[in-house]
């Protein structure tokens, strides 16, 4: 029924990049400082990037546009000068290079929390508002795999357009070594600095969408960073305790889960809302650790700090489950293939854990029939590969990427 081609792995580097619909688009970008790194990916991707743009103007999240600008400017900006300067010289250089306004990438990079800040405003209008699933994760610790390597990964799933128009975009970065951050990947939408990475010093972050009833929507200038560049932060920390620190101490105003990693062989599940942090870990034994779009820790589960889980339970009360049970089949022999196979679970069917667009016909057997597993990426964190397919991962065809430049000195 589900066609599981065969697995392609073709290693490239920067000297063999194709640009071709079967694959995201992978683009290199250095430079003496973030706005001329902007600059460079702004110009790289600039059609995407204004495609991106006029889809979220327009898709009807948000329906008053000089409100939004207000929030950016009232919200964000500020703590963006505060917490994270060089982020807002990156995307003012995107935007020059893109030839549009920074306003509109600071609005891709906090798609995630204004669609928040949106819906909040629907409900309190009384007005339904769809909730999307958004994607499951994984991590394995050296105790699951076979070589000892600690691996990273989940199913990006959210709609359908991400991989029909193209606008994902795997970002290769080399920052100036006087900017004390190492050279890393991020797979993203084309304007945003990265939704998931890897460092070449084997830090790793994947994240998923949380729903929490301590969302903040104070209106007297609150300032708050958009979660989506928390991940960027973390993925541009000099070790991981500083990369703790940010995402969890820096101000941010909506939920989301994070599972982190690193290549020396630890991993930690923060469900980070608004005013808590919630954590969890692998088992000792098994090192595996799976999470999609509901708390689940410890941490939440015995907490009396009054925070609910405000998703409304679908697809996410299993799919990390059926995750875990497929790598606990092929435990403790994990290796990039098999890894990549435990994503590839078809149970409760069009919603599942490889997630598809419902036939034509089915679409009531679908809670969110616009979106599908637009891609499966997975990060060796010890190896440094990114493995990558566009679309599902039973269908879709794999790349492996490797650091192009030496990073011997990072
Ligand atoms: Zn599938």
């Amino acid at each position: 029924m589900y066609a599981n081609n065969q697995f392609t792995t073709n290693l490239i580097n920067s000297n063999s990049i194709e640009i071709c619909d079967q694959f995201y688009e992978h683009i290199i970008i250095s430079g003496s400082n973030p706005y001329d790194r902007g600059v460079s990916y702004g110009r790289q991707v600039k059609q995407k990037i204004i495609a991106n743009i006029d889809y979220y103007k327009n898709c009807g999240i948000f329906d008053d546009w000089p409100a939004v600008r207000r929030y950016i400017d009232d919200h964000y900006v500020s703590a963006l000068k505060q917490y994270y300067p060089s982020g807002l010289a990156e995307m003012e250089g995107i935007a020059n290079g893109a030839d549009c306004l920074v306003e509109d990438i600071i609005m891709l990079n906090a798609r995630y929390d204004l669609s928040r800040w949106s819906r909040h405003l629907n409900l309190q209008k009384k007005q339904q508002q769809q909730q999307p699933q958004e994607c499951t994760g994984a991590v394995c610790l050296s105790t699951a795999t076979n070589d000892g390597d600690v691996l990273i990964g989940q199913n990006w799933d959210i709609n359908r357009r991400i991989m029909v128009d193209n606008i994902a975009v795997l970002l290769e970065i080399y920052p100036d070594p006087d900017e004390g951050i190492a050279p890393f990947f991020m797979f993203t939408e084309a304007g945003q600095l990265g939704r998931s990475g890897m460092n070449a010093n084997g830090l790793g972050l994947v994240a998923m969408g949380l729903f929490a009833s301590d969302e903040q929507y104070d209106d007297n200038g609150a300032q708050y960073l958009p979660v989506t560049l928390l991940r960027r932060m973390f993925i541009e920390a000099p070790s991981f305790s500083v990369a703790l620190k940010r995402v969890t101490w820096l101000p941010r105003h909506v939920a989301v889960n994070m599972l982190v990693a690193t290549a020396e062989d630890e991993a930690i599940n923060i469900e980070l809302t608004a005013t808590n942090v919630f954590i969890s870990y692998p088992s000792i034994k098994t090192g595996i650790y799976t999470h999609s779009n509901h708390f689940k820790s410890k941490g939440y589960l015995c907490s009396s700090s009054g925070v609910k889980d405000i998703n409304r339970f679908a697809s996410s009360l299993f799919r990390d489950r059926q995750l875990e049970k497929e790598l606990t089949k092929r435990w403790p022999n994990i290796d990039d293939q098999s890894f990549v196979d435990s994503f590839k679970n078809h149970l409760g069917y069009p919603d599942s854990l490889c997630l598809h667009v419902p036939n034509k016909g089915k679409e009531r057997s679908s809670t969110s029939p616009n979106e599908c597993t637009v891609a499966n990426i997975v990060y060796n964190l010890t190896k440094r590969t990114v493995r990558l397919c566009k679309g599902s991962p039973c269908a879709g065809v794999y790349r492996e990427y490797r650091f192009s430049k030496s990073i011997t000195n990072n």
